[in-house]
């Protein structure tokens, strides 16, 4: 057999070849590059799907968080306004926070399912914390609910990072609907992708809608007029047009990987040493990533590529313990879940093309490896 990959963009992309040729076609006749009429059709496409009323697409997932904490009024370079987040989330969540002129304040994760813990949470809430970013990991949302009146009685506003949960719901609502503003990703790999770099901020608040695409385009209402700074951040033309056709299928193929996570929960079940997923009550994941828990990851991980496996790991070293955040002064044994977690994770292949009998190898050969390290 073949090798099986963690992703595959190529099976998607044919699904949706034809409309982005034609729609690539058109933006290439008009050369409208920059804010063709493709991007707000998205954007109004996006917004509905994910149930909130104001969609602003921007150039990555890291600038739409960037650009959210901006429009919240996060005082560029004062190093005073405090966010928190959990530690174990990709990197860019807290680099962010850093751009944005703020001072990540890192929390601990759950043990069974990742997300933020919120009880740390609430011991790291204070007078100067302006917004906590609950993760919506591997697809999962954070229980924003109990997030929101903390964040609220602590003056704070509550900042989603959606990137990896786009359609996700908790108790009904969509992610990017929980919190007060919401920043997702385009990136090619996540279960709404582009064919580059791309981002947007969601929110029901106008004003903050406002802020960001004012920010977005050099802090310009209107053409060489420029009212404060911003920067250069915008959705491609290009990129809309791939994004409107993938959303089209984006909930079909959201309940395609529901399917093979519950494929992959029976398969599983005959591998004592392996620990699934947990899902939070009041959850609709939407599966972004597969991941499970095994002794002797590393050897594993190996094992399984050498057979053609690809497995990942998200994500391998805790925030407080790479070098990029060296300087918030933290060290080993800080958070404790998330770096034992840091350990054991394993992300297995899955996207929504992914059949009954991949799914069968992978779990074969991760047996085996797991046989082999025992
Ligand atoms: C992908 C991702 C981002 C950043 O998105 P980019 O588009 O790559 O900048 C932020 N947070 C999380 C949790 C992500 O998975």
């Amino acid at each position: 057999m073949t090798g099986i990959p963690l992703v595959d963009l190529g099976a998607q992309h044919e699904q949706v070849a034809e409309e982005v040729d034609a729609g690539w076609a058109d933006v290439l006749k008009s050369t409208a590059f920059i804010g063709g009429p493709q991007v707000a059709t998205f954007e109004a496409e996006f917004a509905e799907y994910s149930g909130v009323r104001h969609c602003v697409g921007v150039g990555s997932g890291t600038d739409a968080l960037e650009l959210a904490l901006r429009a919240l009024g996060l005082e560029h370079g004062s190093d005073r306004d405090e966010c928190v987040l959990p530690a174990n989330t990709f990197v860019a969540t807290a680099e962010a926070v850093v751009r944005a002129g703020g001072r990540p304040v890192l929390v601990d994760c759950e043990a069974d399912t990742g997300l933020i813990d919120v009880h740390a949470l609430a011991g790291a809430l204070g007078p100067r914390t302006r917004a906590v970013i609950p993760v919506h990991l591997y697809g999962q949302t954070a229980p924003v609910e109990l997030i929101r009146p903390l964040a609220r009685a602590a003056g704070a506003a509550v900042v989603e990072d959606a990137a990896q949960a786009q359609g996700a719901r908790r108790h009904g609502v969509c992610a990017g609907g929980l919190g007060d503003v919401a920043a997702t990703s385009f990136y090619p790999g996540k279960n709404l992708g582009a064919y580059g770099d791309g981002g947007a901020v969601l929110t029901g608040d106008p004003e903050l809608a406002r802020r960001v695409r004012l920010l977005r385009e050099h802090g310009s209402p209107r053409k060489y007029e420029h009212t404060e700074l911003g920067f250069n951040s915008r959705l491609d033309t290009l990129q809309a047009v791939v994004l409107s056709a993938k959303l089209r299928r984006l909930s079909h193929w959201n309940a395609a990987r529901r399917t093979a996570a519950a494929r992959y929960a029976r398969l599983l079940s005959r591998l004592p040493a392996v620990r699934g997923p947990v899902v939070l009550e009041g959850n609709e994941p939407v599966w972004h990533l597969y991941v499970v828990r095994v002794p002797a990851r590393d050897r594993v991980l190996e094992l399984l590529r050498a057979e053609g496996i690809g497995a990942g790991v998200h994500y391998p070293t805790p925030l407080h313990l790479t070098g990029a955040f060296g300087g918030l002064g933290h060290g080993e044994g800080d958070f404790p879940v998330a770096e034992r977690l840091a350990g054991k994770l394993l992300s297995l292949p899955l996207f929504p093309e992914i059949t009954g009998t991949q799914q069968e190898r992978v779990v074969e050969v991760l047996g085996e490896a797991l046989e082999e390290t025992s």
